[in-house]
């Protein structure tokens, strides 16, 4: 039986919104995380709203919003928001229109284009590039790393959406993502990445604004520490951490991190809600 301070059992009981991160929380590859179906239906009932904050800029949000919906787990258009899309609204404020090159997948450069950025990808003329933008890239080439560390080195402005060094996937696997590929460019470069996605926690206000929901009435659901938790700490809401992915005890014991409320899984949330909440 899990003990929660009053505050905590407030704060849950107040809830308005649920962030619920993708990989190693609501699933691990194709395997959606038992009870993960059933929290969402339970969120639903209640009229909690939720959104799956997802540092996974590999796929767009659409992708996203499919694959749940196959999986059981209705899921609209505003109930997803990747690093992809928050990178598309930090550059397109910054500079609409401006010019970028994509170290990531094809449907990351669909999703950036979609805020009115121009992509110069394979593009034989030479006009200035204004960002260079690192992603979690599933279809990485050597020639895209060199032209990227060309720009870079070059002076041109570097953001990376994600800063995950691997991605959970079936089997306790992990595979290497966003932040390893930019461990790459930044030992041939010298250069850091300003980091769009959690921890930073400009994706949760985002959201939170676009919702109207204050983020004292916000949870966040993830398995990692120096993301999930970090980015709700730094904006202030509500900490879950969940054991279905990155994070152990150990790690948690260890970490100057540390969630408000620490489960086995998004399953424990289902126990939680029915008997104590
Ligand atoms: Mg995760």
């Amino acid at each position: 039986m899990l003990l929660l301070t009053k505050e905590i059992e407030s704060r849950l009981k107040n809830a308005s919104l649920f962030l619920l991160d993708l990989d190693g929380t609501v699933y691990r590859g194709s395997t959606l995380i038992p009870g993960a179906s059933a929290f969402i239906e339970c969120l639903g009932k209640r009229k909690i709203g939720y959104v799956f904050l997802t540092n996974n800029s590999s796929r767009s949000a659409e992708e996203y919003r499919c694959t749940l919906e196959k999986r059981g787990i209705p899921a609209a258009p505003a109930n997803v928001f990747t690093s992809g899309q928050a990178t598309g609204v930090y550059l397109s404020h910054k500079k609409p229109h401006a010019r970028i090159f994509v170290a990531g997948t094809i449907a990351l450069c669909r999703e950036l284009a979609s805020y009115g950025l121009e992509i110069v990808n394979g593009r034989s003329e030479t006009g200035p590039v204004d960002f260079v933008v690192a992603g979690f890239d599933l279809e990485l080439t050597y020639e895209k790393i060199l032209a990227a560390c060309g720009y870079i080195a070059r002076g041109v402005e570097y953001v990376a959406t994600n800063p995950d060094y691997v991605c959970p996937v079936e089997d306790g696997r992990s595979i290497p993502d966003c932040g390893s590929i930019c461990f790459m460019i930044e030992k041939a470069t010298g250069k850091k990445p300003y980091v769009v996605g959690k921890p930073n926690p400009a994706m949760i206000f985002a959201v939170c604004e676009s919702m109207h929901v204050p983020v004292d009435r916000t949870v966040i659901i993830g398995d990692r520490l120096y993301t999930d938790i970090a980015a709700g700490k730094a904006a202030g809401a509500l900490t879950i951490c969940v054991l279905t992915g990155e994070s152990t005890p150990a790690d948690i014991e260890l970490s100057t991190v540390k969630p408000d409320v620490v489960l086995e899984s998004i399953d424990s949330l289902n126990r939680l809600f029915r008997d104590t909440l």
